[in-house]
């Protein structure tokens, strides 16, 4: 058996907490997990607990076929759709799930949602697809049609629910997180003032995701 680590515990906590702050989810829905590259355990946040009182204690640790590793309480009831991306996705560590406002919008609506700012092409891709058809949240179901609708991407659209994110690592799971809420206001609003959205073109998005890939603080972040 492998070892439990208190410090991814402590990421889940950091993460929930962060998750308020930035207001990408509210109440105590949406949750987050984490896979230990080593042990290929699952760490992730209890069921229906407020994010400001968990405690690491309240975080269950589970194997992939969801066998509880350690941990009392009520592990998420999302948990069969954190599973599966993790199955589905060898690259992705941290997965984060979010009911925001302005992302769910376009899953209700029935539309993908498409870049319209620079962040979101770096890091989300050029255009987010709504999972379908409609799955019952806590369903093995919302997994499997949540783990097609994402494909290689790092986020999907839940509709009349909200987003499932994933990434290699959780501050990159925590940022598409809100690059995708921010962008889908931002379109939201442009759409009120009726003068149009500019898109991007093929040749905009690969060069700025070439440049995000190659570029984009690498000389800083070398210097960590
Ligand atoms: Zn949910």
């Amino acid at each position: 058996m492998g070892r439990v680590k208190q410090e991814l515990k402590e990421l889940i906590v950091s993460t929930g907490v962060e998750m308020i702050k930035t207001g990408i989810t509210v109440g105590t829905w949406g949750n987050i997990s984490y896979r230990d590259p080593e042990t290929d355990y699952m760490y992730i946040s209890p069921s229906g607990m407020d994010y400001m009182k968990v405690k690491t204690d309240h975080v269950v640790v589970m194997d992939l076929d969801l066998n509880i590793i350690e941990g009392e309480a009520e592990p998420s009831i999302e948990k069969h759709m954190h599973v599966a991306v993790y199955k589905a996705r060898p690259d992705a560590h941290a997965v984060i799930h979010t009911h925001p406002t302005f992302s769910t919008v376009f899953g209700v609506a029935g539309l993908p949602l498409p870049a319209v700012s620079e962040d979101f092409v770096q890091i989300v891709g050029e255009e987010i697809a709504i999972a379908s058809p409609y799955a019952l949240p806590g369903t093995p179901e919302l997994g499997e049609v949540a783990v097609k609708g994402l494909g290689k991407n790092g986020a999907v659209l839940l509709p009349g629910h909200g987003a499932l994110i994933a990434a290699a690592n959780m501050p990159m799971a925590l940022k598409i997180s809100t690059v995708l809420e921010k962008n889908a206001q931002i379109y939201l609003y442009a759409k009120l003032l009726g003068n149009g959205i500019r898109l991007f073109s093929r040749e905009e998005i690969d060069a700025m995701q070439n440049f995000a890939k190659n570029h984009y603080g690498k000389k800083n972040q070398e210097l960590v």
